[in-house]
C-alpha cells in the first residue's frame, strides 16, 4: 500500500495545531505506471512500424524511378510518375514520423558540437538561400551575431529549412522569403520571413501540433503534399536544444515564425545540453 501522508498547520481557539491526512493513492500509482507503460509500447509500435515501412517503399520508389527513366514511351508513365511520387511522400512521411516517435521515447538523436555563431549563419544563410532558391522564391538574410552555440548544426539547420519551404510554399510568389538572425539577451534568434497572407489568428496556437494543417494548406494545391508536421519536428528539434519558438505575423503581412537558442559569450561556457543517443 502507497500511503501519501500531508501536513497542514491549522490555528484553533488560539493553539496552533498540526493535521495530517493520510491517502491511499496504491490504485493513482498503479494507474499512472500503466498508463505509462501503454504510452511507451504506442511509440515503440511507431518507431517499429516505421522503421520496417522504410526498405519496401525504397524498393517501390526505386523500381518506380528505374522505370520513368527506361520506359519514356511507355503509355502508362503517367502511373509510374504518380507511384514515383507517392512513394516518395510516404518515405518523407515515415521518416518523419519515425523521428517523432524516437523523440517521444528519448530525446531526438544529436550531435552536439560548439559552433562560432558568425560562421554557423554563413553557412545556415548559403544553405536557406539554396532551397529558397530551388522553390522558385527570392530570398534575403540580415546576419548578425556573436557568440557560441552548442548544437547539432544540421538538426538546426533542417528546423530552419522546414520554415524557409513553408515561406516558399505559403508565401506570395515575387516577394522575397528573409532570414534574420542577432543575438540578443543571452539568444540567438533566426526569424523567417514571408510576404503572403499570414497565418490566421486561430490557427496560431495549433501550427505546432502534429498533423495540423490550416485551412488554406488543406485546400491550396501549390501547398499539396503537406503532412503537418514539419512545424511539430522543428520545435522538436529546438526544444530539445533547450530552446523554443514561436509563431506570428508580420505587421505588414505574411507569417513571421522565431527559433530562439541559448547562445554563450565564451567557448567556455557554452550551456550544456542533454544529448543522448546517436
Ligand atoms: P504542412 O506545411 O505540411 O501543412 P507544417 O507543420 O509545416 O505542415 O505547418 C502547419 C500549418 O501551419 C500549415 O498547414 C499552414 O496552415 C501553417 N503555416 C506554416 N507556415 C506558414 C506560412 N509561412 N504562412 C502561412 N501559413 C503557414
Amino acid at each position: 500500500v502507497i500511503v501519501e501522508s500531508r501536513h497542514q498547520l491549522v490555528e484553533s481557539q488560539g493553539r496552533r495545531l498540526v493535521l495530517e491526512t493520510n491517502r491511499d493513492i496504491t490504485e493513482r500509482k498503479r494507474i499512472e505506471e500503466e498508463l505509462a507503460r501503454s504510452l511507451q509500447s504506442k511509440t515503440d509500435f511507431l518507431a517499429d512500424v516505421s522503421h520496417e515501412l522504410r526498405t519496401p517503399l525504397t524498393m517501390i520508389r526505386t523500381n518506380a524511378e528505374v522505370g520513368l527513366h527506361v520506359a519514356r514511351d511507355c503509355p502508362h508513365i503517367e502511373q509510374l510518375e504518380q507511384i514515383a511520387v507517392g512513394a516518395v511522400r510516404m518515405s518523407r512521411l515515415v521518416d518523419d514520423l519515425l523521428f517523432l516517435a524516437r523523440s517521444d521515447s528519448d530525446s531526438p538523436p544529436l550531435e552536439i558540437k560548439a559552433v562560432a555563431v558568425p560562421l554557423f549563419l554563413v553557412e545556415l544563410a548559403g544553405r536557406a538561400e539554396a532551397l529558397a532558391r530551388e522553390r522558385g522564391a527570392a530570398f534575403e538574410a540580415s546576419l548578425c551575431g556573436e557568440g557560441w552555440l552548442r548544437i547539432d548544426p544540421a538538426r538546426i539547420e533542417q528546423a530552419v529549412l522546414i520554415l524557409v519551404d513553408n515561406a516558399a510554399k505559403y508565401g506570395s510568389t515575387g516577394d522575397p522569403i528573409t532570414l534574420t538572425a542577432a543575438t540578443a539577451g543571452g539568444e540567438l534568434y533566426l526569424r523567417v520571413e514571408d510576404r503572403g497572407p499570414g497565418i490566421p489568428a486561430e490557427d496560431l496556437p495549433r501550427v505546432f501540433d502534429r498533423f495540423y494543417r490550416g485551412k488554406t494548406a488543406r485546400s491550396d494545391g501549390r501547398s499539396g503534399g503537406g503532412t503537418g508536421l514539419g512545424l511539430a519536428i522543428a520545435r522538436t528539434i529546438v526544444e530539445a536544444h533547450g530552446g523554443r519558438m514561436e509563431a506570428a505575423n508580420r505587421r505588414g503581412g505574411g507569417a513571421s515564425m522565431s527559433i530562439y537558442l541559448p547562445v554563450a559569450q565564451s567557448l567556455a561556457d557554452t550551456p550544456e545540453v542533454r544529448s543522448p543517443i546517436g
